[in-house]
C-alpha cells in the first residue's frame, strides 16, 4: 500500500475501528488517477457487529426514550456543525468523486436545511385519536419509529443521497447502519465524526465501509427493519428480493433516462442551459440526467447547434478549481463503460455531433468529452439504456402527442424536463408524463421539502418532503373498551 495514503476507520456502536480482519481497499482521486485513502473493508463481523448496535440503541439505548424535542436539538446541533465543517466535507468529496468544487460546495451547503427541516418534524409527530363506528371504544393510532434502518448510498452525491435518508431516520427516532459506495466512502466517514461530535448516543449511526457483498449482507439481515436504497436499477432488483426474505420494506431510488422536451415555443436560450445542467453537470453521473433530448422539429437544428458550440466551450479540468465545470468521470472502470457506449451508439448509427472520446489533455483523471448525438430512434440502446455519463441522445419529434409517448416509450420512469411558453401544455405534460419528477423551464433541483423518487424501473418510494420522513415510520392501532360490556367472543368486529 502507498505509505501516504489518508487512512480512515469506520465508525461503529460509537467507536472508530479498522475492519476485524484488518483488511482495506483504497479510494482513488479520479482527477489524479492515483489512490487518496485506504479504507476499511468489512468483514462479515463487522457487519454484525454494526446491525447488533444499532439493533441495541433501538431496542434498549437511549435513543428509544428519547422525545423528539431531544432529537431535534442533537440534530440540529448536526446541522451547525456540517455548516462549520463543509470545507473538508467538500474537499473529501471532491478527492473522492471528482465532482467539480462549486457543485460539490453547493450539495454540502445545502445539507444542514435538512436536518433542521427534518428535526423540525421530530418533535410533530403526533398520534391522532380517530373516530371511528365503534363509539364505545377509544381508538388512537401511534406513529412509530420503524427501528433499525440498513441504508446503502451510490457514488455519484455521496452525502446528500445519505442525508436523504439520514434526516428523516434520525427525525423518526430509528437507527442506522450506513453503506456508503466504495467509491466514495471517506466524505461519509468524516461526517459520522459529526454526528459523533453533536453529541449522537453510540449505536445510533453506525457506518460500514466495502463493497457490494458488505450491502449484500446488510439487507439480508433480519434484525434490518427497513432498506433505504439508492443505486442502479440492477442492483436495486437484488437488493429488492433479498429484502424480501425478511419482508424488510424498502426505498429503491434508481437509475433513469430522463427526457428533457423542448417544444419549439420555448426559450431557446434558457432551454439550451436547461439542456447543458440536464446532461454536462456532474459529467452526466446524476440518476435524473436528461439524457435523452426530445426536440421539436422545427427547433431542431438550431438547439443542437447552440448545444453542440456550449459543449465545446465547456472548461474540463481540475475539479478543486472554481472555474472548472466538468471535472473526470469518478473511477476508471466507469471512464470505459461510458466511452464503450459512445461506441456502440456510433455501431447503432447514431450521428455524433461533438466528444465522442476519452480526453487525456485535461488532467492526468478519467476524462470524457462532452458528446451529443443526433439522429437517435427512441429505440436504440443509447436511448433507452441509462450510460451515467456526458452522453447526449437528440431524438426528434413532431407533435406534442409524439413528444408524451417517446417520453413514456422508457423503462424509467424518474424525472423530465418540459421547456415551453404554453402554460397549458405544461399542465397537459405534468400529468401525462409517467414520472416522479417534472422541471417546467428548469432542470434539476431538489429540495429537502419536496418529495422526490421513480416509477417503473427507477425505483419507488419518495425522500424527502413528509413523504420521506413516513418511508421511516409506522403506525400502530390502539383499542380500547370504555363501555364495560361484554362481547360475543365468536363474532369479529
Ligand atoms: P450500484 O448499484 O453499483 O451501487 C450502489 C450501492 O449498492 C453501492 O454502495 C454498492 O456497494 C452497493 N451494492 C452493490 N451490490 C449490492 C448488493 N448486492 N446488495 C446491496 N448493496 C449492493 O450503483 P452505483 O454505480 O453506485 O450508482 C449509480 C447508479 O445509482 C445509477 O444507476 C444512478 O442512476 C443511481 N442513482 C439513483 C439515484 C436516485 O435517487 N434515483 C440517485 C443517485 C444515483
Amino acid at each position: 500500500m502507498t505509505p501516504d495514503l489518508l487512512p480512515v476507520q469506520m465508525f461503529i456502536d460509537g467507536v472508530w475501528v479498522d475492519s476485524v480482519g484488518g483488511s482495506a481497499f483504497e479510494s482513488t482521486d479520479p482527477y489524479f488517477a492515483k489512490p487518496w485513502a485506504r479504507v476499511p473493508d468489512s468483514d462479515a463481523e463487522d457487519v454484525d457487529r454494526a446491525i447488533q448496535a444499532a439493533r441495541r440503541a433501538f431496542d434498549d439505548g437511549p435513543w428509544r426514550r428519547t422525545t423528539g424535542r431531544d432529537r431535534a436539538r442533537l440534530m440540529r446541533r448536526l446541522a451547525a456543525l456540517v455548516e462549520q465543517n463543509a470545507d473538508e466535507l467538500v474537499t473529501a468529496e471532491v478527492h473522492d468523486n471528482g465532482k467539480v468544487i462549486r457543485e460539490a460546495a453547493g450539495q454540502i451547503n445545502a445539507l444542514p436545511a435538512y436536518y433542521d427541516y427534518f428535526a423540525g418534524m421530530a418533535d410533530k409527530l403526533t398520534s391522532d385519536v380517530l373516530t371511528t363506528s365503534y363509539p364505545d371504544h377509544h381508538v388512537f393510532q401511534l406513529l412509530e419509529p420503524r427501528g433499525v434502518v440498513g441504508a446503502i448510498a451510490a457514488w455519484n452525491s455521496p452525502l446528500l443521497i445519505a442525508t436523504y435518508k439520514l434526516a428523516p431516520a434520525l427525525a423518526a427516532g430509528c437507527t442506522i447502519v450506513l453503506k456508503p459506495s466504495e467509491h466514495t466512502p471517506v466524505s461519509t466517514l468524516r461526517f459520522a465524526a459529526l454526528v459523533e461530535q453533536a453529541g449522537f448516543p453510540p449505536g445510533v449511526l453506525n457506518v460500514i465501509t466495502g463493497a457490494g457483498e458488505v450491502g449484500s449482507r446488510l439487507v439480508a439481515d433480519p434484525r434490518v427493519d427497513k432498506v433505504a436504497f439508492t443505486g442502479s436499477t440492477a442492483t436495486g432488483i437484488r437488493v429488492a428480493q433479498s429484502a424480501a426474505t425478511h419482508l424488510a420494506p424498502l426505498s429503491l431510488e434508481l437509475g433513469g433516462k430522463s427526457a428533457n422536451i423542448v417544444f419549439a415555443d420555448s426559450d431557446l436560450e434558457a432551454a439550451t442551459n436547461g439542456v447543458v445542467a440536464g446532461i454536462f453537470a456532474a459529467t452526466g453521473q446524476t440518476c435524473v440526467a436528461g439524457s435523452r433530448l426530445l426536440v421539436q422539429r422545427e427547433v431542431h437544428d438550431e438547439l443542437v447547434e447552440r448545444l453542440a458550440a456550449r459543449a465545446n466551450e465547456i472548461r474540463l479540468g481540475d475539479p478543486m478549481v472554481r472555474e472548472t465545470e466538468m471535472g473526470p468521470l469518478a473511477f476508471s472502470a466507469h471512464r470505459d463503460y461510458v466511452v464503450s457506449r459512445i461506441e456502440d451508439a456510433v455501431s447503432e448509427g447514431a450521428e455524433l455531433i461533438c466528444g465522442g472520446r476519452a480526453v487525456d489533455e485535461f488532467g492526468p483523471g478519467f476524462f470524457v468529452a462532452p458528446t451529443i448525438f443526433a439522429g437517435v430512434s427512441n429505440a436504440m440502446r443509447l436511448a433507452q439504456q441509462e450510460i451515467f455519463g456526458p452522453v447526449l441522445a437528440v431524438i426528434p419529434f413532431s407533435d406534442e402527442a409524439e413528444a408524451i409517448r417517446i417520453a413514456n416509450d422508457s423503462p424509467h420512469g424518474l424525472a423530465a424536463g418540459v421547456w415551453t411558453g404554453d402554460v397549458r401544455r405544461a399542465h397537459r405534460l405534468v400529468r401525462h408524463l409517467q414520472v416522479g419528477t417534472v422541471w417546467v423551464n428548469c432542470y434539476r433541483l431538489v429540495s429537502f421539502d419536496v418529495p422526490f423518487g421513480g416509477r417503473k424501473m427507477s425505483g419507488y418510494g419518495r425522500e424527502n418532503g413528509p413523504e420521506g420522513m413516513h418511508e421511516y415510520l409506522v403506525s400502530k392501532s390502539a383499542w380500547f373498551e370504555m363501555s364495560g360490556a361484554t362481547r360475543d367472543p365468536f363474532v369479529l368486529g
